[in-house]
């Protein structure tokens, strides 16, 4: 079913439809363009996400919601171009202080279960790279923290030929990522540039509540990607229930995104293959007939 053996392939894994259009979805959409494989894997349904878009906040939405965020993914796959599986998990949902996580939910399995799925998508798809969230999940949200341990035990678990033998030949991921979306660093540059400019900002309230520490993971991998801002959002009105137009991230001037901060940015976490740093490509070290060093 993948048409490409010889394409270099990225496979990206998200905790929920609609986070692979909340970070990292231009990257995807710029390598599908180039005619790079890319797939993403969404470990749950969203099933217990909250309608976000107050338009569409009525009872029929919430008691429709696995059926309708299945619809808002398959629209945002196609508009990015990409292929995309769900791994058949159960959302967690954002517990409150105390409150203890649903029986059966993804957050709650050993890890080593929970990635066989993923071991098995790895060894079909065999990406090249693969890019998830850090150890924080980059949000805390269980099923984020969740899916970086399950990404991380899945990359290993692939390519050791004793776990999981019915579920095909080891593959041996060579890169893995993490993303680094949003950064404070991001904040502080839109706000910046939109404040001297003469742009109503909200992103002051978001960077008064946030310490001025220096970022815990080192920017390895900057890729340019404005061209695709565009269908990125596109993907991301595709989630309708989990955005209100015009608010949070949709409220920024997109041409001023253009111009300050026109990549989307990674932690090289684990590489196989000689690179040097800083990268302008996920796939340096990777593509054929590429000199080294
Ligand atoms: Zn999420």
């Amino acid at each position: 079913m993948f048409t490409h053996p010889s394409a270099l392939r990225l496979l990206t894994v998200h905790a929920h439809p609609d986070d692979e259009s909340s970070k990292g979805a231009a990257t995807l959409a710029r390598y599908a363009a180039q005619g790079v494989d890319v797939m993403v894997a969404t470990c749950t349904g969203g099933e217990r996400g909250s309608v976000l878009n107050p338009a569409l906040d009525r009872p029929g939405t919430r008691a429709e919601l696995t059926r309708i965020r299945r619809e808002e993914m398959a629209a945002a796959r196609e508009i990015l171009g990409v292929g995309q599986r769900f791994l058949g998990f159960t959302d967690s949902g954002l517990p409150g202080p105390g409150e203890p996580l649903p029986d059966g939910c993804f957050a709650l399995l050993p890890p080593a279960v929970a990635a066989e799925p993923l071991i098995t998508l790895i060894r079909e798809f065999r990406p090249h790279v693969v890019v998830t969230y850090d150890e924080t999940g980059g949000y805390p949200h269980p099923d984020h923290v969740m899916t970086h341990r399950v990404t991380v035990e899945a990359v290993e678990g692939a390519a050791d030929p004793d776990r999981c033998p019915e579920a095909g030949e080891p593959w041996q991921v060579a890169k893995l990522y993490y993303h680094l979306a949003l950064s404070r660093a991001w904040f502080q540059a839109m706000h910046d540039s939109m404040t001297a400019r003469g742009v109503d900002s909200a992103m002051g309230e978001v960077l008064a509540g946030w310490p001025d520490a220096p970022p815990a993971l080192a920017t390895t991998t900057r890729i340019r990607c404005a061209e695709q801002f565009a269908v990125r959002d596109a993907a991301l009105l595709a989630h309708a229930t989990q955005i209100q137009p015009g608010t949070g991230f949709m409220a920024h001037p997109r041409e001023i995104e253009r111009e300050v901060w026109p990549t989307e940015d990674y932690h090289l976490a684990r590489s196989l293959v000689e690179t040097v740093l800083p990268e302008s490509d996920l796939f340096a070290g990777l593509r054929p007939g590429e000199e080294h060093g």
